[in-house]
C-alpha cells in the first residue's frame, strides 16, 4: 500500500474527528436546534423556503430531505465551495486551525501548478502595489483626475486598490523583474511579447523616455522582449471570493486609435478564469450573507459606485452572460438577487441567458429597472443613494416582470394574442426546476393574462413533459415500524465514530458489555427477519457493511435508503438499551410470523390443493400459531 495514501488517510480521519460539522456548516446555513443531536436550516444546494436541511451533531453527517444532498464534513464543503476534495480538506484544516502535512502532490504536473500559482498571486501583490504608487505619482494626474470625474473618493479607490498602469511598457516588467523570472512573468497575463525584431516592438509598445534601446539590442537573441499589456490605463484589480487579485481590468485614458480597447481585460490564466469569478464578491460577501440578498449589476463601474453609496451586497458580472459556476459561487452566499441591468438593452441575449441561469439555479429573482438611460452609477450619482434604496424596495419579481412584458407585447384582448403572450413566456417557465412552482406560475400567468387557468394548464402540462421529468417519489418512511427504526440505528451504532466514545464512557459501569449493533446484527441474520419488509435493503446494507466503514451515509445502495437512514438518525431521542434492541427483534418477529401466517392462509384457499401439500400448510399454521403465543414475545413493559 502507499505510505503517503495512508497518512493522508490518518490526517483526514483525526480531521474529521476534530472538527465539529453544525459549526463548520454553520458558518454557510443558518442552523437551529431541531432535537436532542440534530439541527435543521434552509438547504444551501437547493431553493427551499422551509428547513429540509439536517445536520446530526454526533454522527457528523447532513442530509437534506429535500434534495437528497448528504455527506460528511468534507463532502459539505467540497460541494458548497465547489473545491475538490484535496482543497475541502485544505479549507477544513485551515477552518480548524491544524497545520496541513507537507503536501505531497499526485504527479510533478501539479506540483508545478501549484507553485505556478502561488508564484502569480505573490506577482499579481507586486502589480497592484505598483498601479497603486503610480496612480499617487505625477504621472498618475489624469488617472485621478478620470476617476474624481466619476465620483470616486479616495476611500473607495483605496477600497478597491484602483490603481494606474503608466504609458510606458518597461516600468511595470523593470519593477517586478527584480523579484520574479521572466518566465513567470510571461505566465502572469500582463505581459504581451512580439516574436519579431525590436523595431516592431518598440513601435508596438509606445515608447517613452525611459526606454532604453542598448537594452533592448542586447536582448534581441532572446525570446523577445516582454512588455506591459495595459498602457496608460486606470486599473481595477479582479479579486477572487478571498480577496486576492487574480486579474485586472484596465480603462484607456488615452484617445488616439492606437491605444486599443476602451476596456481591456487580463487574458485567462492559471489563476485566472473569468467563468469562476464575480466581481466584488470579496468585498459583497459578508453583507449578502447578513442581508440575504445579493445586488447584481453588469460592469465594474456600477458596481463600485453602489458599493460606494453604501449598498454593500453589490456585484458585477463584468458585461459577460453569468455562468453556471458563477450562479452557484453566488448561490453559495444567497439564492435572492436583485438584477439591476435592464433586459431589454442591446445585450439582451446575454442577459435573457444570465437570466435563465439565475432561475435554473433557483434564484428568487427581483428585476430592478431604472428610467430610460440610466445605469446605476449615473442613477445614484444623479439621483443619490436614497433614491436608489427606493428603487431597490421597488423591484419586480422576475415573472411579473416578465408577465408585464408579455402583457405589452401581447396587449391581450382576443384568444390569439393570448396564446401568443402564453407562448412568449412558456420557454421562461420551463427553465424553473420545481414543478410546484411552475405550477403556481401558471395559475398566475392565467390571471394575470385573464386566460382560462385549465387552457393553460394544458400548455404547461405539455412544457412540463418536454423538460427532464420532476418526479415526486413516495416516501417509504411513513411505513417504517418504531422496531425496524430501533434495529436500523443499532446497526448504524456500528460505524458510529468518536462521539460515541463519549456515548458509551458515559453509560459505563451501568452495562459495558452492551453492543446494540452486535445484538442486532445476530438477530437479523440468524432468523433473517427483515426480509419483506421496507427497510430491508437498507438493513441488509448495514448488515453487510458490518464494523468496517467510517461514512455511514455512504452505505445504503439507493437514494431512498439514504433518506430513510438519515430521517431515522436524526430523530433517535432515547438512548438504545439492551431491552429496546431485544424489544425490537421481538416485534420484528411476530411481524414476520404474522406474514407467514398470512400468506399460510392464503395457500391454504388455493382450490385444487394436493392433501399432501394442505397437511403441510395445516401443520405451518398451527406451528405459526402457536410460535405467535409463547410469552417470550410478548410486548414486555418496559
Ligand atoms: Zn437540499
Amino acid at each position: 500500500m502507499n505510505p503517503t495514501l495512508t497518512s493522508s488517510d490518518n490526517f483526514k480521519e483525526t480531521l474529521k474527528q476534530q472538527a465539529d460539522i453544525v459549526r463548520i456548516v454553520g458558518d454557510y446555513v443558518k442552523l437551529k436546534k431541531a432535537g436532542a443531536q440534530n439541527f435543521s436550516g434552509l438547504c444551501p444546494f437547493h431553493a427551499e423556503k422551509t428547513a429540509s436541511f439536517s445536520v446530526h451533531a454526533t454522527r457528523q453527517f447532513y442530509h437534506c430531505f429535500g434534495c437528497g444532498e448528504s455527506g460528511d464534513v468534507f463532502a459539505f464543503i467540497q460541494k458548497v465551495e465547489n473545491i475538490t476534495f484535496p482543497e475541502a480538506v485544505r479549507l477544513l484544516a485551515q477552518k480548524l486551525g491544524v497545520p496541513m502535512p507537507k503536501v505531497s502532490f499526485s504527479s510533478p504536473a501539479e506540483a508545478r501548478n501549484a507553485h505556478l500559482r502561488m508564484a502569480l498571486l505573490d506577482v499579481h501583490v507586486r502589480a497592484t502595489a505598483f498601479f497603486q504608487e503610480c496612480l499617487r505619482r505625477p504621472e498618475g494626474a489624469n488617472a485621478r483626475e478620470y476617476l474624481k470625474g466619476r465620483g470616486l473618493v479616495d476611500e473607495t479607490i483605496a477600497r478597491f486598490r484602483i490603481g494606474y498602469a503608466p504609458d510606458s511598457g518597461f516600468l511595470l516588467r523593470d519593477a517586478l523583474r527584480r523579484e520574479f523570472d521572466e518566465e513567470l512573468l510571461r505566465e502572469s497575463g500582463l505581459f504581451s511579447w512580439k516574436e519579431a525584431a525590436s523595431s516592431e516592438l518598440r513601435a508596438a509598445s509606445n515608447p517613452s523616455h525611459d526606454d532604453d534601446p542598448s537594452e533592448l539590442g542586447a536582448r534581441s537573441s532572446q525570446p523577445a522582449a516582454i512588455y506591459s499589456k495595459f498602457r496608460n490605463r486606470v486599473m481595477f484589480p479582479i479579486c477572487n471570493d478571498q480577496g486576492k487579485v487574480i486579474a485586472f481590468t484596465g480603462r484607456t485614458l488615452s484617445t488616439d486609435d492606437k491605444a486599443g480597447p476602451k476596456y481591456l481585460n487580463s487574458p485567462e490564466t492559471a489563476i485566472y478564469s473569468k467563468s469562476r469569478v464575480l466581481f466584488n464578491l470579496d468585498n459583497a460577501k459578508e453583507a449578502i450573507r447578513k442581508l440575504e440578498y445579493s445586488i447584481l449589476v453588469e460592469g465594474q463601474m456600477d458596481c463600485i459606485s453602489v458599493y460606494a453609496a453604501g449598498f454593500h451586497n453589490v456585484i458585477a458580472s463584468s458585461g459577460t452572460a453569468f455562468t453556471e459556476l458563477q450562479a452557484k459561487l453566488l448561490g453559495r452566499f444567497s439564492k435572492n438577487v436583485v438584477v439591476n441591468f435592464d433586459p431589454d438593452t442591446a445585450g439582451a441575449r446575454a442577459t435573457e441567458r444570465t437570466l435563465g441561469l439565475l432561475v435554473e439555479e433557483e434564484f428568487t429573482i427581483r428585476v430592478l429597472t431604472l428610467e430610460t438611460g440610466f445605469d446605476p452609477d449615473l442613477f445614484i450619482r444623479r439621483k443619490g443613494k436614497d433614491a436608489y434604496g427606493a428603487a431597490l424596495k421597488n423591484s419586480q419579481k422576475y415573472f411579473d416582470y416578465l408577465i408585464d412584458r408579455a402583457r405589452a407585447m401581447f396587449p391581450v384582448r382576443n384568444s390569439e394574442s393570448k396564446v401568443k403572450a402564453v407562448n412568449h413566456l412558456l420557454p421562461h417557465i420551463q427553465r424553473v426546476p420545481s414543478r410546484i412552482v411552475r405550477d403556481e406560475l401558471a395559475l398566475e400567468i392565467s390571471q394575470k393574462l385573464g386566460i382560462d387557468s385549465a387552457v393553460l394548464r394544458q400548455e404547461l402540462k405539455h412544457a412540463a413533459t418536454t423538460r427532464s421529468a420532476t418526479q415526486v417519489k413516495a416516501t417509504a418512511e411513513a411505513q417504517v415500524t418504531g422496531a425496524e427504526r430501533v434495529l436500523i440505528r443499532a446497526l448504524a451504532s456500528a460505524t458510529q465514530m468518536q462521539a460515541s466514545g463519549e456515548r458509551s464512557s458515559a453509560r459505563e459501569g451501568t452495562d459495558e458489555e452492551f453492543d446494540p449493533a452486535r445484538q442486532a446484527q445476530y438477530a437479523l441474520q440468524s432468523e433473517q427477519l427483515y426480509e419483506g419488509l421496507t427497510s430491508q435493503s437498507l438493513m441488509e446494507a448495514l448488515l453487510e457493511a458490518g464494523t468496517e466503514t467510517a461514512d455511514l451515509m455512504a452505505l445504503p445502495q439507493t437514494e431512498e435508503d439514504r433518506r430513510l437512514l438519515a430521517s431515522i438518525l436524526m430523530n433517535e431521542e432515547e438512548e438504545l438499551t439492551p431491552e429496546t434492541v431485544e424489544g425490537a427483534v421481538r416485534a420484528l418477529r411476530r411481524i414476520y410470523l404474522r406474514r407467514r401466517l398470512e400468506e399460510t392462509q392464503l395457500a391454504l384457499q388455493r382450490p385444487g390443493l394436493p392433501l399432501e401439500e394442505r397437511q403441510a400448510l395445516l401443520q405451518e399454521k398451527v406451528r405459526l400459531k402457536r410460535a405467535l403465543m409463547d410469552p417470550g414475545l410478548e410486548e414486555k413493559a418496559s
